[in-house]
């Protein structure tokens, strides 16, 4: 019995943080972001759901089904992507550590030149880090501490950073993208 409120818990969980798609008024790509970012669009007027999931959340009183695509109620100038976020990061990152590959550990946000030492908070000074690497680094550079990344952290291209999702999750997203 335990075992399955366990469960049940996780699924919850999980779905909040499933990608959306989110669709400029033209429906043009403007990037990802999580169901509960989505659902806040949604329920803000702000955006319309195209698509719709099979998957749910839950609240104290009911259950929604969550968008798998949402298209914005007006024109949006700024590209999602160029906003920096920690989900934008694990998402390009792959959600795994891009000091040891692990993808399993709770992931951190990790400063490749420590912002005691003038790092910036950039697409290319930021990467996912497991919290043991993250420990382990602490505040010295890569070459200080000995650890190799496996990326050189960069700004993500749109089209590629959603074709990732959309092949690994999404398949009904691929209509939206230009190939
Ligand atoms: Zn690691």
């Amino acid at each position: 019995m335990t075992n399955i409120i366990n469960d049940d818990l996780k699924i919850q969980k999980s779905n909040v943080y499933s990608p959306v798609l989110i669709l400029n008024i033209d429906y043009t790509p403007l990037g990802i972001c999580i169901a509960k970012r989505a659902i806040v669009l949604l329920f803000s007027k702000k955006a319309e759901t195209v698509i719709i999931s099979d998957k749910l959340i839950h609240t104290v009183n009911s259950s929604y089904k969550i968008p798998s695509v949402i298209k914005t109620l007006k024109y949006i100038k700024r590209p999602y992507e160029k906003k920096i976020s920690r989900f934008g990061i694990f998402a390009r990152d792959n959600f795994s550590c891009q000091y040891c590959g692990n993808d399993q550990k709770s992931l951190t946000l990790d400063h490749v030149i420590p912002k005691s030492k003038n790092g910036s908070h950039s697409w290319d000074n930021l990467v996912t880090a497991c919290m043991d690497c993250n420990h382990k680094k602490a505040g010295r550079t890569p070459k200080e501490a000995n650890m190799n990344l496996k990326i050189k952290p960069h700004i993500p291209n749109l089209n590629t950073h959603i074709l990732k999702y959309s092949n690994k999750f999404q398949n009904s997203w691929n209509q939206f993208l230009i190939k």
